[in-house]
């Protein structure tokens, strides 16, 4: 797969461009073992690095122009180019906002990158919650760090410049809100590791994940749900937590401990309230579940993944039908837990799954949707991988 996905963008880039690129480099998605709606709330999260990841083949242009090609097997190329001076928000536009804004926040920082021929291909799904926008983000700062020689890569420090940089090319030229777990898991992330996050202090702690000694697999399930991902919900939800945390005189909800909630339902109107008891139980179950995973005690980590889900559906409201069913279908079939994962309003779902139910568990949540007539959902299992790093 990986090597098929190297040569297709290899071969297609000599086709396109007229010769060989100088390599070729690659990013991976990412999916948040729990710690969800919490970054912008100065708390934790615990994302783990996917096998699957976005591929770019890139040479250095010298007439400082951006030329990029993004293949889909089965579908038309998709192109965008733009001259690297007169990037913005409405240049190029689209999907290739967010490969140009790498080049312009690289650039608004002072770095001395130029022109670049791009051909990419992902094997990452889009729009599923699961982060082809850091992948497609952090592959380019891979390949314009080593292309212009900026040495970015090859320490955590350069790594962390490329982290800022990906984050502003999402907000400030593609347009969309991002906190930096995706480009923080997208560039630290180490095999067999997932990384604490904290959002307060800027740590990030690699923590080992391993499973398969505990007889367990982690199941993804892209529920291909058609929510439009509702950008009102999400800044709804963020200002809630503002407004709570001003009311309560706390910087943020980090500040707060579940001790607190009592006069946090004393002061607050019902809603916020609620949307607080997310943050502050959501913030304390990431470190209980780091402990539940050095343990082995995977009871207990699936317990957290339930409480975590129902959190995310009764307080904070942002599940739907299709996540609900994944969970509920998961734990009927043996599971010992499982939760939404992402934004939330679709998208994807994790479970923790006994390595021999996997297929039942799968089986189970396929039947429901096809009863439901929803969407077929998109299940796979995965281990921790790697940062973004050269391939060739
Ligand atoms: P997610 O990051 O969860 O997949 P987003 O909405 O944040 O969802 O990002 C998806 C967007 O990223 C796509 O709509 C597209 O603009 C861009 N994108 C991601 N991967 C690719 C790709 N391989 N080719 C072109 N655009 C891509
Ligand atoms: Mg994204």
């Amino acid at each position: 797969m990986t090597a098929d996905l190297i040569g297709l963008v290899t071969d297609t880039f000599g086709d396109l461009v007229g010769r060989d690129p100088e390599g070729v480099w690659s990013a991976p998605g990412r999916v948040n073992l729990i710690g969800e709606h919490t970054d912008y709330n100065a708390g934790l999260c615990l994302p783990i690095a996917l096998p699957q990841r976005t591929y770019v083949a890139a040479g250095a242009r010298s007439d400082g122009r951006l030329r990029v090609t993004s293949i889909t097997p089965g579908r038309r190329p998709s192109h965008a180019e733009v001259a690297l001076t007169e990037i913005s928000r409405e240049h190029p536009g689209s999907w290739g906002g967010y490969v140009a804004g790498v080049l312009w926040a690289l650039l608004a920082e002072g770095y001395a990158v130029g022109g670049l021929d791009l051909v990419l291909t992902s094997a990452v799904p889009v729009g599923a919650g699961l982060s082809s926008s850091a992948a497609l983000t952090c592959s380019v700062a891979a390949a314009a760090s080593d292309v212009y020689r900026l040495g970015l890569l090859d320490t955590d420090e350069g790594r962390r410049v490329l982290i800022a940089a990906t984050i502003r090319a999402e907000n400030e030229i593609a347009g969309a809100p991002t906190g930096g777990m995706d480009q923080t898991a997208a560039l630290l992330s180490r095999p067999g590791h997932a990384l604490r996050l904290d959002f307060r202090s800027g740590e990030v702690t690699p923590v080992p994940v391993d499973l398969s000694s505990a007889g367990m697999v982690l199941l993804v399930c892209d529920t291909r749900a058609s929510h439009a991902l509702n950008d009102g919900q999400y800044a709804e939800r963020r200002s809630s937590c503002e407004r709570a945390a001003a009311t309560l005189g706390v910087p943020s909800l980090r500040e707060l401990s579940v001790a607190d909630l009592p006069r946090v339902e004393r002061e607050l109107d019902q809603v916020d309230a609620r949307r607080v008891r997310h943050v502050v139980t959501e913030i304390h179950r990431v470190d209980a579940c780091i402990q539940s995973l050095r343990d082995g005690d995977m009871e207990e980590a699936g317990r957290l993944f339930v409480a975590s889900h129902e959190s995310l559906r009764d307080d904070y409201e942002v599940s739907c039908a299709e996540l609900d069913a994944v969970v509920e279908e998961a734990v009927a079939a043996g599971a010992p837990g499982a939760r939404m994962t992402g934004g939330g309003f679709g998208g994807s779902a994790i479970a923790l799954v006994p390595v021999d139910e996997v297929d039942v568990v799968t089986s189970a949540i396929e039947t429901r949707f096809s009863r439901e007539g929803w969407n077929e959902p998109h299940c796979f299992t995965a281990t921790p991988g790697s940062a973004a790093y050269r391939d060739v």
